[in-house]
């Protein structure tokens, strides 16, 4: 029997309702599946403690969770403090290129305008070049959020893709700003815990390193000569007659002294090097990757630049510094990496002790170990 017009309309009309609400659930489900991935992600990203461990989760575990090609984090880091504090805990900063620095938050305020949203898109090659890493492919779409914590611009998380339509103008951005407001939560966290670290292993009064920094070092050195097969060298310096010098100006000025000689024994040392103030006027350095005779050509240069310096204005008070050196060639892998540590510190200390005996102001070498 034929079925009646309007009836078959009908149909019609009931096919087109039940495959649009097919199409409803569906991006239901998907955004739910999204959500979940999100909130997953959120939550990991709140319990990172350190900048490298939100690096890694950020720019690799999210990149292969939502198939985003590629990504990068703009920092506002006006005054390279960010840098020299990831530096200073021990952050090699190189191991994660996807976090770039930058002095000019100008720039990013401009780009974003009054608008706090996400910009999605076309890739513009004069306006996007910036926010990528030059040597990489460049995306065909992007996502650009700003990263506001309290309402202050802290820089910005770009999100790329090869796909021409993966980011759209017109696409819901819910998702992606919730991200971009948690991240931003983090990066400012994980820079304050960054922060207090650093004051647990800096020098209150000089601002060099503690000892417990140079202990930690010292086993990370060793360990890495261990793998590359190179030199460690280690130099002790002790300031000859300090007592006097409190003695016969007080207290503070030999604080202030302190002070300086830490700063001139800094200026003679690559960024790499490391300086500690080992004891109350004792100072201890790490000289990465450096043979005996560096180590003798940095410690003559230290010893030379104290004793033509002038501590105290308008009065006699100079000063001198005996050092003791040690070395370490291509430590065996087999031996113990914090016993070996404790023998380049034991051999700087006992040459140290010689330089004394011999009349201070003297650079002495210990046998390479
Ligand atoms: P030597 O050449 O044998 O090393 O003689 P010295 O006088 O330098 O050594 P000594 O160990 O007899 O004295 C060290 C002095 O350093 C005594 C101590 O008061 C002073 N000192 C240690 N820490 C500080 C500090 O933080 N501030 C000041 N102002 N003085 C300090
Ligand atoms: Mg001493
Ligand atoms: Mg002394």
């Amino acid at each position: 029997m034929p079925i009646a017009p309007h009836i078959e309309e009908e149909i019609t009309e009931v096919d087109a309702l039940r495959n649009k609400l097919e199409t409803l659930v569906h991006d239901a489900r998907r955004n739910e599946v999204t959500l979940r991935k999100f909130q997953n992600l959120e939550l990991r990203l709140l319990s990172c403690s350190s900048l490298a461990e939100l690096m890694q989760l950020i720019a690799h575990k999210s990149k292969s969770t939502f198939g985003w090609d590629v990504l990068t984090i703009i920092l506002h880091d006006e005054h390279q403090d960010i840098k020299r504090l990831l530096r200073d805990v021990g952050e090699d900063t190189s191991r994660y290129p996807e976090l770039i620095f930058t002095s000019d938050i100008l720039q990013l305020k401009k780009f974003y305008g009054r608008f706090k949203k996400p910009l999605l898109g076309s890739f513009d090659g004069h306006a996007h070049e910036n926010l990528f890493l030059h040597d990489r492919k460049f995306p065909r779409s992007v996502a650009l959020l700003p990263l506001f914590r309290k309402n202050k611009l802290l820089g910005s998380l770009n999100l790329g893709s090869f796909q021409a339509g993966r980011f759209n103008k017109q696409d819901a951005t819910d998702f992606l700003e919730h991200l971009a407001a948690v991240l931003a939560t983090c990066l400012d966290t994980t820079i304050a815990q960054e922060k207090l670290k650093q004051a647990g292993l800096t020098d209150a009064l000089t601002g060099v390193n503690n000892r417990r920094f140079f202990d930690q070092r010292l086993s990370e050195e060793i360990s890495r000569a261990q793998r590359l097969q190179s030199s460690v060298s280690c130099l002790f310096i002790d300031i000859d007659h300090f007592k006097v010098v409190n003695d016969s100006f007080g207290h503070e000025t030999g604080d202030s002294v302190l002070t300086k000689v830490a700063e001139l024994i800094r200026a003679q040392l690559r960024n790499i090097d490391v300086v500690a103030r080992y004891g109350g006027e004792e100072f201890a350095v790490l000289l990465e990757q450096s043979g005996q005779d560096w180590a003798e050509e940095v410690a003559e240069r230290i010893q030379q630049s104290i004793a033509e310096t002038t501590f105290v204005k308008d009065e006699d008070c100079s000063l001198t510094v005996s050092i003791g050196v040690s070395t370490i060639e291509k430590p065996n892998t087999n031996q113990n990496t914090f016993d070996l540590g404790r023998e380049l510190l034991r051999r700087a200390d006992k040459a140290l002790y010689q330089a004394k005996q011999d009349g201070r102001n003297k650079v002495v070498l210990h046998s390479t170990l």
